[in-house]
C-alpha cells in the first residue's frame, strides 16, 4: 500500500486536523494560537497577484522548436545553427483587452508569446495572431488600450470610446479590417497563425544585418468562428479555447506551427516601398516570399496554471546573439514596457521563477539581492571588474554597429504613409465574397452601437480603403453613402471637425 502523504504547514510541520478550527470550547471563539488557520487564511488573502493590464486571459503549454532549414547565412543565433536542432519552448496565447475571467471567444487580437530556452539565454518573441497593429507610435498605446477597456464612469465596455479613438486614428484601419474579419474570433488557439508583426534584425557571423518578419503558420489550418458562433460560445463555454488546448495536448495530439520567415537585406529594407518599421504594414508575399525554416510543437501541458502560465513573463528585450531589435518605435517601447510590467507584477527577481529561468544558460552577473532572491544569491565578488575569477563580458556577444542619422525630433514615419492601401488589398483581393459579407456584418453589429457621428467618421475610413467596403458598411448601418463619400474626401482633421458633437 502506498505510504500516506502527510499534510503540512507551509513550513513543513505536520497538521493534525484541517476540518475543525481551534476554539475555546465547542462554541468558540476562535483562538489566535491556531497557527495553521492563520497561515492558511493569510496565504489565501494574498493568492492573487496584479492581473496583466493587457493579455490577462491566457493559456500556455510547453514544447519545442525544431530547425528545418539552414539559416546560418542570415543569423548566428546558436539555437538556429543546425538543421534538426531542437530547443525547449514555452508558449502563451491570450486575448488582449478582457479581464482574466473574460471569454475566450471575444473579438480581439490573440497574443502569441514564445520563450525559447536557448544555450545563449532565453529568447522571447512576443507576437500576435495578426501581422499588423492598430498604432505605430507608443505614445498612443495607453490611450488605445483605455478605449478597449471599461468606461471610467459606467464600468462597461463602450462602443463610443472604442470607435471614437479608432476613427480618429486612420493607421488602425488595416488591423481593424483583420480584427473584424472572422480571424478576430479564432475557433481555437490551435487554428490561428502567429506573427512577429514587428520587423526584427538578424545578423550573421560576418556581421551582415538582415531585416526579418516571423510567420508561424498553423499546421491545423485556419478555423474561425462566425459572430453568431462566438456569441453562443461566450455564454456556453467562456473557457472553450483554454480547455481545447489543454485537452488536445493531454490526448496526445500536439499542435504545431511551421515557421516561415520574410528576410530582406539591410540596404534594400531601408529603401523598400513601405516603411519596414511601420507595424501597420505587411511586406507583400510577392515582394518578399516567406521561407520555411522550422517547426514549433506544443506537447506538454503545465502542471500548475498559476506557476507556469500566470507567472510566465515574456520580454522582447530577451534576445540572443544573432537577433536584434529594429528601430520600430512600438518595438523599442515594448523593450522597456514588458520588463517594467513584470517588475511590478512579479518583482525584481521574476527571472528566477522556474518558467522564466534561463534554464540552459545560467545567470552569471553582479546583480544581487532584492525581494524573493531564492537561488542562493550568487557567491563570489559582487562587482566588476574584479580579480577573483568572476564572470567576464564576452565581446563575441556584441551586436554589429549600425548607423543612425537625422535630428532628434518628434516626427511621424518617414515614407509612404498610406493607411488605406493594404486594408483595401485585403478586402478586395484576399477576402472571399463570404469573408467580406462576414466582415461587414461584424462591423455593422459593433459600430452600430456607437453614436451616428462616429459611425460616419469610421465608415469614411472604410470608404477610403475601398469604395465598396465603405458603401457596404454605410448600407448596413443605414448611413447616407453620399455623406460618407464626402467625409472620405476630407483630410482627417476636417473629418474630425465635421463630426464633432
Ligand atoms: P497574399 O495573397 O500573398 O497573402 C495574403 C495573406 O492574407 C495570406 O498570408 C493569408 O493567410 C492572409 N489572409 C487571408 N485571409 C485573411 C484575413 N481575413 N485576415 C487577415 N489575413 C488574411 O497577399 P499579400 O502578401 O500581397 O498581402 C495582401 C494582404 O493580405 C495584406 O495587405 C494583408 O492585409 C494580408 N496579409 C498579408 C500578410 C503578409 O505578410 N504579406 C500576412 C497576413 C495577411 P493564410 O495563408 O494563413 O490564409
Amino acid at each position: 500500500m502506498a505510504k500516506k502523504k502527510s499534510f503540512t504547514t507551509a513550513f513543513g510541520a505536520p497538521v493534525a486536523d484541517d476540518q475543525n478550527s481551534l476554539t475555546a470550547g465547542r462554541r468558540g471563539p476562535l483562538l489566535m494560537q491556531d497557527t495553521h488557520l492563520l497561515e492558511k487564511l493569510a496565504h489565501f488573502d494574498r493568492e492573487r497577484i496584479p492581473e496583466r493590464v493587457v493579455h490577462a486571459k491566457g493559456a500556455g503549454a510547453h514544447g519545442y522548436f525544431e530547425v528545418t532549414a539552414d539559416v546560418t547565412r542570415w543569423t548566428k543565433a546558436k539555437f538556429l545553427n543546425t538543421v534538426g536542432k531542437r530547443t525547449e519552448v514555452f508558449a502563451r496565447f491570450s486575448t488582449v483587452g478582457g479581464e482574466k475571467g473574460s471569454a475566450d471567444a471575444e473579438r480581439d487580437p490573440r497574443g502569441f508569446a514564445l520563450k525559447f530556452y536557448t544555450e545563449d539565454g532565453n529568447y522571447d518573441l512576443v507576437g500576435n495572431n495578426t501581422p499588423v497593429f492598430f498604432i505605430r507610435d507608443p505614445l498612443k498605446f495607453p490611450d488605445f488600450i483605455h478605449t478597449q477597456k471599461r468606461n471610467p464612469a459606467t464600468n462597461c465596455k463602450d462602443p463610443d470610446m472604442f470607435w471614437d479613438f479608432l476613427s480618429l486614428t486612420p493607421e488602425s484601419l488595416h488591423q481593424v479590417t483583420i480584427l473584424f474579419s472572422d480571424r478576430g474570433t479564432p475557433a481555437t488557439l490551435r487554428n490561428m497563425n502567429g506573427y512577429s508583426s514587428h520587423t526584427y534584425k538578424w545578423y550573421n557571423d560576418a556581421g551582415e544585418i538582415f531585416w526579418v518578419q516571423y510567420h508561424f503558420k498553423t499546421d491545423q489550418g485556419i478555423r474561425n468562428l462566425t459572430r453568431q458562433e462566438a456569441l453562443a460560445l461566450r455564454g456556453a463555454d467562456p473557457d472553450h479555447a483554454t480547455r481545447d488546448l489543454f485537452r488536445t495536448i493531454a490526448a496526445g495530439n500536439p499542435p504545431s506551427w511551421t515557421l516561415e520567415m520574410q528576410i530582406m537585406p539591410y540596404d534594400e529594407g531601408l529603401k523598400y516601398r513601405y516603411d519596414i518599421m511601420d507595424i501597420t504594414k505587411v511586406w507583400p508575399h510577392a515582394d518578399v516570399p516567406p521561407i520555411k525554416i522550422g517547426r514549433l510543437v506544443l506537447d506538454r501541458n503545465p502542471v500548475n496554471y498559476f506557476a507556469e502560465v500566470e507567472q510566465a513573463a515574456f520580454n522582447p528585450s530577451n534576445l540572443v546573439p544573432g537577433i536584434g531589435i529594429s528601430p520600430d518605435k512600438m518595438l523599442q517601447s515594448r523593450v522597456f514596457s514588458y520588463h517594467d510590467t513584470h517588475l511590478h507584477r512579479l518583482g525584481p527577481n521574476y527571472h528566477l521563477i522556474p518558467v522564466n529561468q534561463a534554464r540552459n544558460a545560467p545567470e552569471r552577473n553582479y546583480q544581487r539581492d532584492g525581494s524573493m532572491r531564492v537561488d542562493g544569491g550568487g557567491a563570489g565578488p559582487n562587482y566588476w571588474p574584479n580579480s577573483f575569477g568572476g564572470s567576464e563580458p564576452d565581446l563575441a556577444a556584441a551586436e554589429p554597429p549600425f548607423p543612425v542619422e537625422g535630428a532628434a525630433a518628434r516626427t511621424s514615419y518617414s515614407h509612404v504613409n498610406d493607411d488605406f492601401e493594404q486594408s483595401g488589398a485585403l478586402y478586395a483581393k484576399v477576402m472571399t465574397e463570404t469573408d467580406r459579407e462576414h466582415l461587414v456584418g461584424n462591423i455593422v453589429e459593433h459600430l452600430g452601437m456607437a453614436q451616428k457621428r462616429i459611425q460616419l467618421r469610421q465608415t469614411a475610413l472604410f470608404y477610403k480603403a475601398h469604395p465598396d467596403y465603405g458603401a457596404s458598411v454605410a448600407q448596413g448601418l443605414g448611413l447616407d453613402t453620399q455623406e460618407v463619400r464626402q467625409l472620405a474626401g476630407m483630410s482627417q482633421p476636417d473629418r474630425a471637425r465635421a463630426t464633432a458633437p
